[in-house]
């Protein structure tokens, strides 16, 4: 195989794409969108049968934390009828119309199993439905790869154990306690559908947290870090930190503790976003979701907490997070992954010539926002 000069790639009038995409998500999709508006081909390759499958299988009950306005790919607004914050089936909608408007059409059933550099070119392995082309963004999103830790005890434990990302509804869970381990947007949102329900649920909380409301006086909560951007996020959290708490009443009274971060602080000091309030709070003040502390063991039928004496449960749901490991699918690239295969820079230029990740990386800000802007700069760069 011939060495790629830095930086160097083919002339692109002799390939059939200017770009192959990995992925029909928001990011495959805006990626896309980006690329034909400046003239650029190029072809998606996705392992599912339709645009935004991860979005077809998330929870029932999920809408976006973040607002319209704020969460649409760039060249095509969310329609008013969404509401402020559009529903999972409109996300999906969303996305199938978004596709339809840049005549965007990905090869489905197509899973890529490596990226490769061939030559001064790359190539996307998907069997019969391998591409080529001088430049490749990995849109591949985090779905595929939930994170699950372990505790002493885990195996012996009798009832089903299972990942958020996996999780639907309240009704496979009637008539059991259940502890949701996590309080992120997800775990907060799953504890709260499993309340709501009318389930014994009970939700473990690692550490301190920051929690802002999805509003403040009528106002989506993201108009703000962008309205103060010109302020220090320390000097910006104190100066938000009295309304915070008027919004969200006192998170110390009912057991959590406050970061030592604000908000703004932690998103721009460890990208940390974070927790969205949608009634998680309300529904531990009333008692129909319990606070628990860090989990310390499984045992057969029951789980211990680092604070209080073990209990039992019958589910467990862990809304612990997701880890990429992109070594696979990159078998051959240099200096683009960090020790455990996560994309080191998303959204720019990487290590490798021609190679690009969009959203790889969380967004504390709002990662379709996030998605959106990537794209346009993938798709500035693949035109220079
Ligand atoms: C529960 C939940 C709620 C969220 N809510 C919000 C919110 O309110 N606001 C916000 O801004 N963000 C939110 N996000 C974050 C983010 O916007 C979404 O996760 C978004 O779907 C990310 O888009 P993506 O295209 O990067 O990844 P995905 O949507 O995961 O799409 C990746 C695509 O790549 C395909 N793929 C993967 N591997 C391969 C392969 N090897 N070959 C071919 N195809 C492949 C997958 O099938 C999939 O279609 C949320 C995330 C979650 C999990």
């Amino acid at each position: 195989m011939a060495e790629l000069p830095a930086q160097e790639l083919p002339a692109r009038e002799a390939m059939e794409f200017d770009v192959v995409i990995v992925g029909a998500g928001p990011a495959g999709l805006a990626t896309a969108a980006a690329l034909r508006s400046r003239g650029l081909n190029a072809a998606i390759l996705e392992k599912s049968d339709a645009v935004g499958a991860v979005w077809r299988r998330h929870y029932d009950r999920l809408h976006l934390h973040t607002d319209r306005a704020r969460s649409a790919l760039s060249g095509m607004p969310m329609p008013k009828a969404y509401g402020r914050y559009p529903s999972r089936a409109n996300v999906v909608e969303y996305l199938e119309a978004y596709a339809a408007k840049f005549n965007l059409k990905p090869v489905f059933n197509a899973p890529v199993r490596a990226v490769r550099r061939d030559g001064r070119t790359w190539r996307a392995e998907a069997g019969e439905n391998s591409r080529t082309a001088p430049i490749v963004v990995i849109a591949t999103g985090w779905a595929d790869y939930p994170y699950a830790p372990t505790w002493p005890g885990i195996d012996e434990f009798g009832g089903p154990i299972l990942h958020s990302s996996t999780y639907r509804n309240p009704a496979p869970f009637a008539g059991k306690r259940v502890l949701v381990v996590g309080y992120g947007n997800s775990g907060a949102e799953i504890a709260l559908d499993l309340a709501e329900a009318g389930m014994d649920v009970s939700l473990s909380v690692r550490g301190p947290v920051n929690i802002v409301p999805r509003e403040l006086f009528g106002v989506p909560i993201l108009v703000f870090p962008a309205a103060e951007q010109w302020l220090p996020p320390r000097v910006a959290d104190a100066l938000n930190a009295p309304l915070v708490r008027f919004a969200i009443g006192s998170i110390e009274q009912v057991g959590l503790k406050r970061s030592l971060k604000g908000p703004l602080q932690s998103i721009a000091e460890d990208g940390r976003a974070p927790l969205i309030e949608i009634g998680t709070l309300d529904a531990i003040r009333d008692g129909r979701l319990k606070l628990r502390g860090d989990v310390v063991s499984f045992a057969r039928e029951s789980v211990a907490f680092k604070h209080s004496a073990a209990e039992s449960f019958h589910a467990i749901i862990l809304a612990t997070g997701f880890r990429p490991d992109l070594r696979t699918l990159l078998p051959d690239a240099k200096d683009v992954l960090n020790a455990t295969g996560a994309p080191l820079v998303s959204g720019r230029a990487t290590a490798e010539p021609g190679l690009f990740f969009c959203g790889a990386i969380p967004s504390a800000l709002g990662q379709f926002r996030q998605i959106g802007i990537e794209a346009q700069r993938i798709a500035e760069a693949a035109q220079a």
